[in-house]
């Protein structure tokens, strides 16, 4: 068969540390035995336009590993000319990339390597939440550049314990996102998610859940966005939803760009209307350098947490994502069933609830 992999470039540094496993010098760990099996594995992370070494591969290629990181867009227009394509694995947890719909229709299978690095995201929310809060970023940079006006730092720094925390979505991250705040001693932990929690569940880390969405919005002091995109959660948070926000509003979003409305983002950010933003994903991936998220900033010169899509490929989460994708391969091959967990497109359907309600 015809594996095809869309991966991060590693550089130098993928030469000097094996571990990371999820670029397309290291191949993930199983071009050997790919090919031990007499598979053909084309890898490359040339991935946008007709002209791209994924596009021309992705015709008659068998299996599509991509990784969340640097996506290959597999959109519906290559999906009908991917004619051989019967099974898409993504390397870590999140498939917004490929056109689901469309692998529905044609019946390629869409899996996840899912739970691989939900706690890589988590830590990094927790991070994330507490650099915005406590105004960390500008802090840090005056360091750098030589100056000392404690002041000018402290004057928009806070305490976590005594805020209200939400996050939407209240699956495997933002559950441990909840968990993982409980000793902060915030006011309160919110969710929204058409799922609700377990009773138990909610009643381990004392989340409330709100089902009105402007209703969670205007209660939480700090937003974190936890659900995956797809057709009920792009642009989910814009300019609209925003005015009901509480003004100094921080929201932190490792789940996917286009969750949020960049321009809304932007905008709300340099008028104050919201305190910080925060997160590692990004409408395009890699995000074009004029990018407003890059150097957007609060009137008062902070507020900017961003960071590149890498709150998931840790080295620990890497070693699990490549195992996982191994062992979905290993799987397909030997007509093994898969991890029920790890499917997100069975054959002509959905098989998970994460991706809206249907
Ligand atoms: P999950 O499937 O365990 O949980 C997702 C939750 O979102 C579910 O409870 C689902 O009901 C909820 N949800 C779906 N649509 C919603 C909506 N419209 N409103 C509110 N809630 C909604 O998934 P997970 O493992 O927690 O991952 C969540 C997402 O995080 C992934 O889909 C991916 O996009 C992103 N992610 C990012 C990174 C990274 O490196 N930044 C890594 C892993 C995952």
């Amino acid at each position: 068969m015809k594996v095809l992999a869309v991966l991060y470039k590693g550089g130098e540094a993928a030469k000097q540390e094996p571990r990371l496993l999820g670029t397309i010098e290291n191949q993930l760990g199983i071009r050997e035995w790919l090919e031990s099996k007499g598979h053909t594995f084309v890898v490359t992370d040339d991935k946008e336009g007709e002209n791209s070494v994924f596009q021309k591969n992705i015709v008659d290629a068998d299996i599509l590993i991509t990784t969340p990181f640097h996506p290959g867009y597999l959109t519906g227009d290559l999906v009908a000319k991917a004619k051989n394509l019967k099974l898409c694995v993504t390397a870590g947890v999140g498939s917004d990339h490929i056109d689901l719909n469309a692998c529905v229709d044609r019946k390629i299978q869409v899996l996840e390597v899912t739970g691989s690095n939900v706690v890589s995201v988590a830590e990094h929310v927790v991070m994330s939440i507490l650099l915005l809060v406590r105004n960390f970023v500008p802090a840090h940079e005056m360091i750098e550049r030589g100056d000392w006006m404690v002041s000018e730092v402290a004057r928009n720094a806070y305490d976590l314990e005594g805020k209200v925390v939400g996050t939407i979505g209240a699956g495997r991250i933002g559950y441990r996102v909840l968990q993982r705040l409980v000793p902060f001693n915030c006011k309160e932990l919110l969710y929204y998610d058409y799922a609700a929690l377990p009773a138990d569940a909610a009643k381990a880390v004392g989340a409330r859940r709100v089902e009105d969405l402007k209703d969670f919005v205007s209660q939480c002091d700090v937003i974190t966005v936890n659900c995956p995109l797809h057709e009920g959660t792009r642009g989910l948070v814009n300019a609209e939803l925003l005015k009901h926000a509480k003004k100094g509003l921080w929201i932190v979003n490792t789940a996917r760009g286009a969750i949020c409305d960049k321009d809304a983002i932007a905008a709300a950010l340099k008028a104050g209307q919201i305190n910080g933003y925060a997160g590692d994903v990004w409408n395009v991936q890699p995000a074009p350098k004029d990018h407003p998220w890059r150097t957007m900033k609060n009137p008062i010169g902070g507020g900017n947490g961003m960071v590149p899509h890498y709150s998931g490929t840790t080295l620990d989460a890497q070693a699990r994502y490549a195992a996982g994708t191994k062992s979905i391969l290993e799987n397909f091959f030997n007509d093994k069933p898969q991890e029920p967990a790890n499917i997100i497109v069975g054959i002509g359907k959905y098989e998970t609830k994460a991706y809206g309600q249907r």
